[in-house]
């Protein structure tokens, strides 16, 4: 499992889909989906700083006007991030309810919302308890391969399925792990402490070679400069990874298109959260439904070099039969 992120679903197999991603050491968390949450203990749900909807599916979203309910009064800005269409749907939930006493609570809850498009643009808007969370269309930075937001250490991006109607899969990516040469620290006459998270932050930041880093030394400092430069901190302290990756790709039809940006969206990741909807043998229902069958999600996962499958999703003809799913799709993931 990733060290740096800690997912857990958020219900049963065949309960909704979703998956609760706690970033460690950052005192936050990512929410994928937003249908019954009820297992998710309000702490957690508080954590939460952004959440990205593969679609607006009932078993999907349903759990947006609970979240609300939690969040309503409170300082805290929540990011949504949506295939088309999700703004507005955001915008008619809000207007559901009657606002005039919002203005008066001690927090201002911010709801912005992102509409993510086929080739990967973005359109956002805002929605402020101050202002009785009236719609405010907002500039949206715009990145490129799939990226919808980009922050220091991590990013997620997003690919767009075919679900019989647009479905966005996504990946979580460390950007890079950093990890300190303790021993080098010492060495160095350097004390081991929270000044090397500023260098881990300077590095992801991409900050300049010669920025100057405040370090601790291990005695009084003794005359030694109170900062190095960042260059030279980086090459002796520093031991860099590849980041950790974690997928998850849910309500999509087994077509080649679909293939081909599961397997790059999911490519290497340490963990494929993955739907399994129905047993290969009806594989003629999963394709009318347009859904995966447990061996094509083995199948894909393996295809895209995933570390780990994990799969979710199982439709509830199966209840009482969950392994069975669960089997077909660890034996396409690990024999093809
Ligand atoms: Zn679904």
């Amino acid at each position: 499992m990733p060290r740096h992120f800690d997912p857990q679903l958020v219900n049963d197999r065949f309960g909704d889909a979703g998956l609760y991603v706690d970033l460690v050491f950052q005192r936050r968390a990512v929410l994928f989906d937003l249908g019954d949450h009820a297992n998710v203990s309000p702490r957690k749900l508080l954590r939460v700083g952004e959440i990205f909807v593969t679609h607006r599916h009932m078993d999907h979203f349903a759990g947006f006007d609970s979240l609300l309910r939690l969040l309503i009064g409170r300082d805290k800005v929540l990011r949504i991030f949506g295939p088309p269409g999700m703004i507005e749907a955001v915008e008619h939930k809000l207007k559901a309810y009657t606002w005039n006493l919002v203005e008066g609570y001690d927090g201002n809850l911010i709801l912005r919302v992102t509409d993510v498009d086929e080739t990967g643009h973005m359109s956002a808007a805002e929605f402020q308890g101050r202002s009785r969370f009236v719609r405010a269309d907002c500039e949206c930075p715009q990145y490129d391969e799939g990226v919808v937001i980009r922050e220091s250490d991590f990013l997620v991006r997003a690919a767009m399925l075919d679900h019989g109607m647009p479905v966005l899969g996504f990946a979580l990516e460390e950007r890079m792990e950093l990890n300190i040469l303790r021993n080098k620290v010492e060495s160095l006459g350097l004390a081991v402490g929270p000044w090397l998270r500023g260098v881990k932050e300077a590095v992801l930041g991409e900050a300049a070679e010669d920025a100057p880093i405040t370090v601790a030394w291990l005695d009084d400092g003794g005359g030694r400069p109170v900062t190095l430069p960042l260059g030279l901190l980086r090459r002796d302290l520093l031991k860099a990874g590849p980041g950790r990756k974690i997928a998850y790709v849910v309500d999509c039809a087994f077509t080649p298109e679909n293939e081909e940006k599961i397997v790059t969206l999911a490519r290497g990741a340490d963990i494929l959260f993955i739907e399994a909807t129905f047993l290969d043998a009806d594989c003629a229902i999963a394709a009318a439904r347009r859904h995966l069958t447990a061996r094509q999600a083995g199948w894909l996962g393996r295809k895209a070099g995933a570390k780990r499958l994990v799969t979710l999703h199982h439709s509830p003809r199966y209840k009482g039969q969950g392994d069975l799913l669960i089997e077909e799709a660890q034996r396409a993931f690990l024999s093809g």
